[in-house]
């Protein structure tokens, strides 16, 4: 059996905008974000990960667990040391039959090997380092993008925080990066039709915000850096507002369960199950839930 045939989701599609503070989408009217926003589930207030660093955060979106677990603690790329046993999301659904591809920054020939190394290790089925920004890391996924619906499709679009670094939190040249991730996020949707897409599920989300304490930085406990907007759209999605204690760890039991595949014991986060479809029971099961009653 297929294995979204539980959820009737078949794809999800991860989008991870670096440096988007909490704040940014009302405060700059970011038309494609208040969009999905108003037909999906979304909160403005949701905790990312300790420390509010992309490393860290991007290691806990693909293993489900703390960055004192997974071992990326600091800002830097590395070969993580884990504390537990890992179970990347891409390894979780490859045990299920399901693809995964992330799409990237293109990075210097000098790392390359080291990232496709943690590509490989983490199950991604293909990884691609294209593009120095958002519309560009969009074009470079186009030939998975239109030719699979079927899988995790996992974006990074670096604008808002190297923006952030350069300028500054809430500069004239930051709101400008978020309204081209915006921007790019309108097109990304205008080509897949996730918002409105039965069978997928688009999550928007940042790694971190920032100009907390420091107005050209964002690793600190400050609530400007520690708090990201997460959207969940698509056409099954229940719309409504995610609770307080929502966090960026929600983000990969979710996609997982999504997709019909078993979410790994050691995950942190909750499936947010009040934005998914009612699971469709199967008869044998539905008999034995009669039953038990
Ligand atoms: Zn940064």
């Amino acid at each position: 059996m297929a294995s979204f045939e539980r959820t009737g989701i078949r794809r999800v599609i991860v989008v991870v905008m670096d440096g988007m503070r909490a704040d940014a989408v009302p405060l700059f009217h970011l038309r494609t974000l208040e969009r999905l926003a108003a037909r999906g589930a979304w909160t403005f207030h949701a905790e990312t990960v300790q420390p509010s660093v992309t490393a860290a955060a991007m290691g806990s979106l693909f293993t489900g667990v703390t960055p004192r677990e997974h071992g990326l603690d600091t800002d830097r790329f590395r070969l993580p040391q884990p504390r537990v046993a890992l179970e990347p999301v891409p390894g979780a659904l490859a045990r299920a039959g399901i693809p995964s591809f992330v799409f990237l920054a293109s990075i210097p020939r000098l790392y390359r090997p080291l990232a496709a190394r943690l590509a490989r290790i983490a199950g991604v089925t293909d990884a691609t380092f294209t593009g120095m920004d958002a519309p560009q890391i969009l074009d470079a996924s186009m030939p998975y993008l239109t030719a699979r619906d079927h899988g995790l499709f996992l974006f990074h679009w670096p604008d808002g925080d190297r923006a952030g670094h350069a300028a500054g939190w809430t500069s004239r040249a930051y709101a400008a990066a978020l309204r081209r991730m915006d921007d790019t996020l309108g097109r990304l949707d205008a080509i897949t039709g996730a918002s409105t897409d039965e069978g997928t599920l688009l999550i928007a989300v940042a790694d971190h915000g920032g100009g907390g304490h420091v107005a050209t930085n964002h690793d600190s406990d400050h609530v400007h850096d520690r708090r990201v907007p997460l959207i969940v759209a698509g056409g099954q999605v229940r719309p409504g507002t995610l609770p307080a204690g929502t966090s960026l760890l929600d983000v990969p039991a979710t996609i997982v369960h999504a997709l019909g595949a078993t979410v790994p014991s050691s995950y942190g986060g909750r499936v947010l199950h009040e934005v998914l479809p009612d699971l469709a029971v199967p008869d044998e099961d539905r008999y034995a839930l009669v039953a038990a009653c």
